[in-house]
């Protein structure tokens, strides 16, 4: 007897692996970054599903495989987030100098957290009379420092760059899918 074999669904189809993104106090140029591996998108999509990311507006993050962190930590919320990637994905890597130690948002650092907020939102050049301190309960509460996300969590792995190249982004996943540890050589390898 023949058998179509078209029809046959193999029983192990590899499945896709789960990656999220997201971006802390960082300013999407990583994410940016990423989008520039251009057309090697597509062939990434055969082998990967977004979760939670700004690329697929999904707002709360599901188990995942790889989880993709930008930004380093200025407010609760920034803490909260981490915190639930670190939960819910099996390897997550800080992606880009924000992430790693703070970045550009780090320059607060040594300032004085209530001078700056006074100064910005009081008593700046050309303020209204009855401008303040935004104040909602719905707004995240900053934090006095800028954080890197490892004194927080723990990171598995480290993607230097500010941004890190697209060239970076593409050694780096395909490393990390296949089961390697990632290796960028010197070339990929850029700490501004
Ligand atoms: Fe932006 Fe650079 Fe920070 Fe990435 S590392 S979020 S590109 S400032």
């Amino acid at each position: 007897m023949m058998t179509n074999t078209n029809s046959v669904t193999p029983l192990h189809a590899p499945r896709k692996l789960k990656v999220a993104t997201v971006s802390l106090a960082g300013c999407f140029g990583c994410h940016m970054s990423f989008l520039d591996i251009d057309e090697r998108l597509l062939q990434l999509l055969e082998l990967i599903e977004f979760d939670r990311s700004p690329l697929t507006d999904i707002k709360t993050v599901g188990r995942c495989d790889i989880g993709l962190i930008e930004g380093g930590l200025c407010n609760t919320e920034n803490v909260h987030v981490l915190r639930e990637f670190r939960a819910n994905c099996k390897t997550l890597v800080a992606v880009g100098a924000c992430a790693i130690n703070g970045g550009l948002p780090a320059q607060r650092n040594s300032l004085d957290i209530g001078n700056i907020l006074t100064s910005v939102y009081g008593s700046r050049v050309g303020m209204s009379s009855d401008s303040a301190i935004p104040n909602d309960p719905e707004l995240p509460l900053i934090l006095n420092q800028v954080h890197p996300i490892h004194e927080v969590v723990h990171v598995d792995y480290y993607l230097p760059g500010c941004p890190p190249s697209a060239d970076a982004f593409w050694v780096f996943l395909n490393d990390l899918m296949a089961g390697r540890t990632p290796q960028l050589g010197h070339d990929l390898m850029h700490y501004d």
